[in-house]
């Protein structure tokens, strides 16, 4: 057999380093030249080089790019596709030990001078000699460079089985490269007649409280989504209240309604969804000024495990209208007792009416354009854009004010689930085995992935009710924003995701477990795909 270059624990330790040493933060420069990178090395490979044609990089938007990395035995059809994304959160959370946040082993050891300074969990992981820290060590270039080294040993193998190496980019943001990479994912599949028979997703096992100490595999993922609105209320001057009504004011009643709202969470095979919270609530005006505020926005964040985005906006709609009775009644109390007049009554109403109602009176034409030029606004995010095309068109529909638009904003990850898929149950109860049997590790299945992941993309379940919902309530949907509904049907494989054992994403103490990244779970995971090739007739 030929010699593996990424065949031993320290090889994979030495590339891990090198790999998080190619800082990609979300939205940086390093984000869009890493792919090239590990195309670079990927072409190290004899198999690569025998085959050139099967690695390449594919645009996504932003002179960003995704990898795909195909592995193709002459007889099977059968593929397992490995996903990863290569962006990592940013790093301003480790002061002046910045610089070293993409140096695994010299900020591991630049720790220990001041490990006062950490929560007391992550002194005593120090100690212990067990973990690597550093930004994207967990979450998840250890789940690339994995997948690199299973790559390697089946081409140099000859693995009777097709494998895809994807590693995508903007995962932490809007998942815009897998988004990207599922239509490419159907064109490699009729291309080489592939049968996907698993999207296999390297994602960290994630705690569930702190402290937990349990491995965990994931057979689905947790969905989200962000019901979102547009408060619009009457403008006066700061002199006369009462001859408005603010947008804060109005907001503060769905807000209080919408945050930690029980009937959002979901409940399945014992797994619940964390509960609702407001993520942003602002005003809609640039500045400062005597007048009153009168148009506002909200973004609420909603965990998914079998509701669709229907579901979610009947659920939103029947709060917001309970919000807006509230607000009314106190609202007329209030204009009562100062013998006033009221401005009229807050009403709810769905994007998409409201769109209806502006193309009926201003015909498409107009809307149009109001949509382009709040598009070609490139200092607003998909979110900001969002709140702006509903506004502005509510400025030209006052006879609807005062009101609450109700819409979503980007991104939707639906949720996922193959814990009834065969294939899953098999390959979850294999890798329980395996582990207790060769490590001592105490695997435990785990229904949704609670981290959010890009699984999200490859296999949706929806007729299509769910859909059309939420492309008629996002207003940047189809512009700046959209998702391969249709591909996304074409690939309907089941999913799983097994990563290393680590702690504290998204923190200055994120780790990586070492004996659980370079030796176990590679190993778990290999003899897995062996188990799925050797298990078919
Ligand atoms: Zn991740």
């Amino acid at each position: 057999m030929d010699q593996l270059r990424w065949g031993t624990p320290e090889a994979l330790r030495h590339l891990l380093c090198e790999v998080v040493s190619w800082r990609s933060l979300t939205l940086t420069e390093g984000e869009r030249d890493f792919p090239a990178k590990i195309l670079t090395k990927l072409e190290g490979l004899p198999y690569f080089q025998e085959n050139p044609n099967l690695l390449a990089l594919h645009d996504v938007n932003l002179g960003r790019s995704f990898l795909t990395a195909l592995y193709k035995h002459p007889e099977a059809v059968d593929t397992i596709v490995l996903i990863s994304h290569f962006d990592t959160v940013n790093t301003e959370e480790y002061g002046d030990l910045e610089p070293f946040a993409f140096q695994p082993e010299e900020l591991t050891k630049l720790l220990l001078d001041r490990i006062e300074e950490l929560p007391a969990d992550a002194q005593e992981d120090l100690k212990s000699g067990e973990y690597l820290f550093g930004r994207g060590t967990m979450d998840m270039k250890m789940g690339l460079v994995m997948h690199m080294s299973i790559l390697e040993k089946a081409t140099t193998e000859g693995w009777p089985i097709n494998l895809i190496l994807l590693t995508v980019p903007d995962e932490e943001v809007n998942s815009t490269g897998m988004r990207a990479a599922v239509t490419e994912l159907v064109e490699l599949k009729n291309l080489h007649s592939l049968n996907y028979k698993l999207f296999l997703n390297g994602e960290p096992v994630f705690t569930q409280e702190p402290g937990d100490r349990n491995y965990y595999i994931y057979s689905g993922s947790i969905g989200k989504i962000m019901p979102s609105a547009v408060f619009y209320g009457k403008e006066t001057h700061v002199g006369e209240p009462l001859s408005g009504i603010t947008a804060p004011y109005i907001a503060s009643f769905l807000t209080q309604r919408m945050e930690w709202n029980v009937s959002f969470q979901e409940k399945v095979r014992g797994e619940k969804t964390p509960v609702p919270v407001t993520l942003q609530q602002k005003d809609l005006r640039m500045e400062y000024s005597a007048q009153t505020p009168y148009r506002s926005s909200a973004l609420y964040n909603v965990f998914l495990m079998e509701r669709n985005a229907a579901e979610i906006m009947d659920l939103f709609e029947k709060v917001a209208q309970d919000a807006a009775a509230a607000c009314n009644s106190a609202y007329s109390k209030i204009c009562t007792e100062h013998s006033v007049k009221t401005v009229g009554e807050v009403r709810v109403i769905r994007y998409e009416d409201l769109l209806n109602h502006a193309i009926k009176k201003f015909g498409q034409v107009f809307v149009e354009a109001v949509k382009v030029e709040i598009l070609a606004n490139n200092e607003w995010d998909e979110r900001e854009k969002s709140f702006r095309i509903a506004d502005t068109l509510l400025i030209e529909c006052q006879e609807l004010a005062p009101a609450m638009v109700l819409l979503f904003a980007p991104p939707y990850y639906p949720s996922v689930n193959s814990s009834n898929e065969e294939l899953v149950a098999k390959c979850v109860d294999y890798v329980k085995e395996l582990g207790l049997r060769k490590f001592g590790l105490p695997f435990q299945q785990i229904h949704y992935f609670n981290g959010i992941s890009d699984l999200s993309y490859v296999n949706y379940q929806d007729n299509g009710e769910g859909w059309s919902v939420f492309k008629s309530n996002t207003p940047v949907w189809g512009d700046c924003y959209s998702i391969p509904f249709d591909d996304m049907q074409k690939l309907r494989a089941p999913v799983l995701n097994i990563g290393p054992f680590g702690k504290d994403a998204h923190k200055r103490t994120e780790r990586l477990h070492i004996k659980s990244a370079f030796e176990e779970v590679p190993i778990l995971v290999e003899d897995m795909i062996k188990m799925m090739f050797n298990s078919n007739p």
